[in-house]
């Protein structure tokens, strides 16, 4: 069994008081890492040397110093993606077409923020008086605190560390207990791509960790992905030493098809919107919404395409959809699907979980798609992260944005239609940080990305993100010698 260490000032370290725990594998449930539980002496030493090496070294490293780094980082990536990729699914099992190609995009966005490490400048700004300078500098905040998810590590770490690192932060970060090994794994290429020691630090373990990160004085901001409810409790201690703070949140995504759509490519934009990584996403398409005239012909395409669904291995690359990530989502998940179908939603496909042959050991569960499902069910309120399509037919546009924004949450949305002023038109009104015209979860390094309403706040990705991780500090200059009336502001 492989027994992973943190990395805390470019050493690998056990936790302080030698506390370990398992890391279980979702395909067969067998315990096939150990983690370490970091104490609260382990976070307080990853935080000191992050704010050591930003005061002493990192803040003062020129950007094509920091942008050939994150070079080096990216070719790294790309050179170990197979063997990150296999790590991964192994720990969450998502499927390795996913986690490999993850794996070549968060290269994409090292090279992407790379680009803006040396071009972070300020503005000349003209005032009212002629004789003062004002100016503004845009700098680093310090030691950022990146808290992650389980369900895709390396990619939700990218967004948050790559626009850290171009903009001269360092960081400490803790990813979910259910899938701690690649982002371990990372400080290896860290090291050897060149980084200083205390640029990178990783302390693994539950919710404690977190805890203790988050109310650390020396954090000068945290970015977080999870769900709400942990998002509210982590807002509630930052705001002990008023820590700023980014939320990537949960979401219930409408995914909305008119009738004048290319019907083929938006029920394969259904499936991939919400079959993609078993469900297990923020920005899943988990509300399907079709327009009353070709409602029956959306389900019947869908009920034909989610049988040839190919569950399985996560590390076989013929697999479409692997199992779900542990136990309490297995649990939750078809308690979830019960709910509806008690509720009246119509079960059209799957509904259940598969434990025969191959499946046996795993957190199998069918692809799921729920027909004449209303929005106001807890179906269709509440956020299954799993394999679990809830449809809703609609009459009209104006129907289809009341029932798209009557949610908690705002993260991403997909608009099918030919029609190119709708298309505008829904882009206006959908009240999300993402909408996709005529497809779905689709991904670039350059747009930015993350929610509004309960989906969060902040955003990742694209030149966005640079202001998520610098302060602006102001400048102003007398340039006169003028005397001055000492009780009374200049202007
Ligand atoms: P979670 O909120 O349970 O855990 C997320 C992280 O927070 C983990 O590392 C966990 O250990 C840590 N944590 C838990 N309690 C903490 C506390 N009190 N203080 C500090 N840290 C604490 O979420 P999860 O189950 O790992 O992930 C699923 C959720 O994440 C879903 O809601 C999903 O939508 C969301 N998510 C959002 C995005 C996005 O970018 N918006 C991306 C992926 C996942």
């Amino acid at each position: 069994m492989e027994q992973y260490l943190m990395y805390i000032n470019g050493e690998s370290v056990d936790s302080s008081d030698k506390e370990r725990f398992e890391t279980i594998n979702p395909y067969n449930q067998e315990a096939w890492a150990t983690i370490p539980q970091a104490s609260s002496t382990d976070v307080n030493d990853a935080v000191q040397a992050a704010k050591e090496c930003f005061e002493n070294e990192w803040k003062n490293t020129i950007g094509l110093t920091r942008a050939e780094l994150m070079m080096n980082l990216a070719d790294l990536i790309d050179e170990n993606a197979q063997r990150l990729a296999e790590i991964e699914s192994t720990d969450n099992g998502k499927i390795i077409r996913e986690t490999k190609n993850q794996m070549h995009f968060a290269a994409r966005n090292y090279r992407f923020f790379a680009g803006y490490a040396d071009k972070l400048y300020g503005d000349v700004i003209p005032l009212d008086n002629l004789n003062t300078l004002d100016y503004t500098i845009r700098e680093p905040i310090g030691v950022l605190a990146l808290i992650t998810a389980w369900n895709s590590p390396i990619a939700l770490l990218t967004n948050k560390l790559a626009p850290a690192l171009a903009t001269g932060n360092t960081v400490v970060v803790k990813p979910s207990e259910y899938a701690s090994a690649t982002t371990l794994e990372f400080g290896k290429l860290m090291k050897e791509a060149g980084f200083p020691d205390g640029v990178f630090n990783v302390v693994t373990g539950d919710y404690k960790v977190g805890e203790a990160l988050t109310k650390n004085p020396n954090i000068g901001k945290i970015s977080f992905t999870g769900g709400p409810a942990t998002g509210q409790i982590i807002s509630k201690n930052a705001s002990e030493n008023l820590i700023p703070l980014t939320m990537e949140l949960g979401g219930k995504s409408p995914n909305i098809i008119f009738d004048d759509a290319n019907i083929e490519n938006a029920a394969v934009g259904a499936i991939a919107g919400i079959f993609g990584a078993s469900g297990q996403t923020c920005i899943a398409g988990s509300r399907l919404l079709v327009q009353k005239g070709v409602y029956q012909e959306v389900l019947d395409k869908l009920t034909e395409r989610v049988k040839s669904i190919k569950l399985g291995d996560p590390l076989d690359p013929n697999t479409d959809m692997g199992p779900v990530a542990n136990a309490s989502q297995f649990k939750r998940i078809l308690s979830m699907i019960e709910d509806g179908a008690n509720e009246g939603a119509k079960v059209l496909a799957g509904g259940s979980s598969v434990q025969d042959g191959p499946f046996e050991n795993g957190f199998f569960i069918e692809p799921t798609l729920l027909a004449n499902v209303n929005n106001e069910m807890a179906v269709a309120q509440n956020e299954i992260f799993g394999p679990v399509l809830s449809i809703i037919p609609f009459e009209d546009e104006e129907e289809a944005i009341r029932i798209a924004n009557n949610s908690d949450y705002g993260l991403a949305s997909g608009v099918w239609t030919r029609d190119l002023s709708r298309a505008h038109r829904m882009a206006r009104e959908i009240e999300a940080g993402q909408v996709w015209i005529n497809t779905y979860r689709t991904n670039a390094a350059q747009a930015p990305f993350g929610g509004v309403k309960q989906s969060g706040y902040g955003k990742e990705r694209g030149w966005h993100a640079l202001l998520e991780n610098t302060t602006v500090k102001n400048v102003m200059i007398d340039l006169s010698e003028d005397a001055r009336d000492p009780f009374s502001v200049k202007v």
